[in-house]
């Protein structure tokens, strides 16, 4: 569903992604983690064709980004850490516009589940100004999932969420990976990381450092516990065991 391989993402000399190569397949959830600055979203950037990336090759259900972005683009949806919305247009007008340039011909019936899932439906009318931040973060949400990708790449999903916000993003997050879709979530909570995904790939200064499912990860690590939290792995995997334990 995508496959990464060699991606090299160089801003004017300084190399933010270094050789990355990855797959994520139909039904997994990936948690990409990694401290500020490793790449995160850069990587998710190239994924979704925002910004070129130097060097390397990228397939969105099997199409290439690079020679066939249309087709490669038609599979995804970005759900950015910042909700970016347009001031004149209310939410079931966001929902509207973006099924217009998706093709999504049963519009009507899928804004409703999906106004309904997400808690927006009574906020139809509304404009970006008359939301709160959770509300614009679940709206930007819903225009990535209406026309049904079969990939999907959130950053930071749960930003201003509240918890009852925050149940119902991760059984949103859960069903589409039932469902199929191919998952990549970028986040600094390594709980949530741990809760939905199958498997964590931990990026350092633009490099893979680790890739795999906790249990693999941990066998990579001697000496630890088996009920070890992935935030004792990414301390340990990124230098900074002592600062935890310094801490406490
Ligand atoms: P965070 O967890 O803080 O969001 P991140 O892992 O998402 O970090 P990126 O935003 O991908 O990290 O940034 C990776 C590196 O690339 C950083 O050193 C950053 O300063 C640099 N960088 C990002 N965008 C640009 C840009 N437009 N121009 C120059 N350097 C950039």
């Amino acid at each position: 569903m995508i496959e990464i391989e060699g991606l090299t993402k160089i801003y004017g000399s300084y190399v933010a992604v270094s050789d990355l190569s990855f797959r994520v397949e139909a039904g997994e959830v990936l948690g990409l983690v990694g401290p500020n600055g490793a790449g995160k979203t850069t990587t998710l950037r190239c994924l979704t064709g925002i910004i070129p990336p130097a060097r390397g090759e990228i397939r969105i259900c099997g199409h290439s980004l690079c020679s066939d972005p249309v087709a490669a683009k038609r599979g995804l949806a970005f759900m950015p850490d910042e909700p970016r919305l347009f001031d004149y247009l209310t939410v079931r007008e966001h929902l509207q516009f973006t099924a217009r340039i998706y093709g999504v011909h049963d519009f009507q019936a899928r804004a409703d589940a999906l106004l309904e899932e997400l808690e927006l439906k009574e906020k139809g009318n509304a404009l970006p100004a008359e939301l709160s931040r959770g509300m614009k973060q679940k709206l930007v949400i819903a225009c990535g999932l209406l026309h049904s990708p079969s990939v999907l790449l959130f950053d930071e999903p749960l930003t201003g969420l509240d918890p009852i916000g925050i149940r119902r993003m991760k059984s949103t997050i859960l069903k589409r990976g039932r469902e199929g879709a191919a998952i990549i979530i970028s986040s600094h909570l390594l709980h949530l990381v741990e809760e939905l995904c199958d498997r964590v790939l931990i990026l350092n200064q633009g490099r893979k450092v680790i890739h795999g499912s906790l249990e693999e990860i941990q066998k990579t690590l001697p000496g630890l516990r088996a009920d070890t939290t992935l935030e004792e792995m990414f301390l340990r995997i990124t230098g900074h065991a002592d600062d935890g334990t310094a801490m406490k």
